[in-house]
């Protein structure tokens, strides 16, 4: 009997154990807090990712260990790395959780990035807004998830308020300062590579985000097929570069056709939940099946997909279930504001029919502005 250990007991914990109890697999979640939601699935070491003791027991009781959260400290991860078998490996967790390393491999990968400069004073707020130009967003380096951590500079002169925000993290978590993109569309790169270096993309898809927050993901994304191989060339070179095992996101802004990264989800990624009923091989599956380095699973489509992410509460279940395409996701986490508590994938074999169920989903539960992006994608 395997144990699959995972570092981070969200959601993603809880659909990789879901995922993974097909193969015969037990899991064990580790977590700073007792009541993190893959712990209604899997037994659970509760404590500090920097605590020795508490690590060092996970370690003991795991074969495997991978993460369902890009913010373990690296040491943590480089220190279980060196008891039990970690993917993916502590490198690429390290250069997915630093802004800056992520964008420095970028660039030299020849990926085209936003303009972007490493941001440690006042001083130099001023000098990389000079040479980016506003708009342009300040971002923390690390520890930023769902768009905190962020602050848009319109004009120079919200530097000072910028700098108010978050100056204070500037000898921390580092910051950046990123050129604004006005990009026509969001995309998202989600693919499996296996220990023997095996690499398989899911359909690309499309993402949009409110307030930072991902809302709604459409797949396959609307693309030629020339776009759809330079994004998987992107996601391949940067894996490889990496020798990245597991599933990973490459969050992409689509502008005049031109791709440029944003960032690297060095895990699965709510971008890919989808891929539960819309992939013949769901992200969750392959991630184990590559952590395990089994044979990965067939990352093509059936039919159409759109996901719909529920924040802060749940709504009603019905309308959803009602459709023949309809697939409900409660993640079993009290509600809280801003909080991703479960999603939805509705299903369908071609544009219309997806259409039309979003339309009637969106309308049953008061979400039609939620569901319109999606489905004039998909009425195009
Ligand atoms: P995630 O939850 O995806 O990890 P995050 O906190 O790491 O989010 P980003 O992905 O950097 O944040 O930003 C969140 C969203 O904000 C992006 O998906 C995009 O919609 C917008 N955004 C971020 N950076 C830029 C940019 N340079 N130009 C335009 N929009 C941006
Ligand atoms: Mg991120
Ligand atoms: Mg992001």
């Amino acid at each position: 009997m395997t144990t699959v250990g995972i570092l981070g007991g969200g959601q993603l914990a809880r659909m990789l154990a879901l995922s993974g109890a097909p193969l015969g697999l037990r899991f064990l979640v580790m977590d700073n807090v007792a009541d993190a939601c893959a712990g209604q699935f899997a037994p659970m070491v509760v404590g500090d990712y920097r605590d020795e003791a508490a690590l060092a027991e996970f370690a003991s009781r795991v074969d495997v260990a991978t993460f369902d959260f890009e913010n373990v400290p690296a040491e943590s991860a480089q220190w279980l790395a060196e008891r039990v078998p970690v993917f993916p490996n502590p490198r690429a967790l390290a250069t997915a959780q630093d802004r800056l390393a992520e964008k420095t491999l970028f660039r030299e990968l020849g990926i085209p990035v936003p303009p972007f400069a490493a941001v440690e004073t006042r001083e130099e707020l001023a000098a990389a807004l000079a040479a980016i130009g506003a708009p342009c967003i300040l971002k923390t380096r690390r520890l930023g998830y769902d768009g905190k951590g962020q602050f848009r500079i319109r004009t120079p002169a919200d530097a000072d308020a910028a700098w108010e925000a978050l100056g204070a993290q500037a000898a921390t978590v580092g910051l950046i300062l990123e050129g604004f993109v006005a990009f026509e569309r969001e995309l998202s790169v989600v693919a499996a590579r296996g220990r023997d270096g095996e690499f398989r993309p899911w359909p690309l898809t499309e993402n949009w985000h409110v307030d930072g927050v991902l809302s709604v993901s459409l797949a396959p994304a609307r693309a030629d097929a020339a776009l759809v191989e330079r994004a998987y060339a992107h996601a391949r070179r940067l894996a490889e570069a990496l020798d990245y095992v597991g599933v990973f996101a490459l969050e992409l802004f689509c502008r005049d056709g031109e791709l440029l990264a944003n960032e690297l989800a060095p895990r699965v990624h709510n971008s890919g939940h989808w891929t539960i009923e819309g992939s013949e091989t769901s992200q969750f599956q392959n991630h184990l099946r590559a952590v395990l380095g089994l044979p990965l699973g067939d990352t093509r489509m059936l039919g159409r997909a759109c996901m719909l992410n529920w924040i802060g509460a749940m709504p009603d279940a019905a309308p959803v279930l009602a459709e023949p395409g309809g697939h409900w996701h409660d993640y079993g986490k009290p509600p809280r504001a801003g909080r991703k508590v479960g999603h939805a994938t509705l299903r369908a074999d071609s544009a219309g029919a997806l259409a039309a169920a979003l339309e009637r989903v969106g309308r049953a539960l008061g979400r039609e502005a939620q569901v319109a992006p999606a489905v004039s994608r998909l009425r195009e």
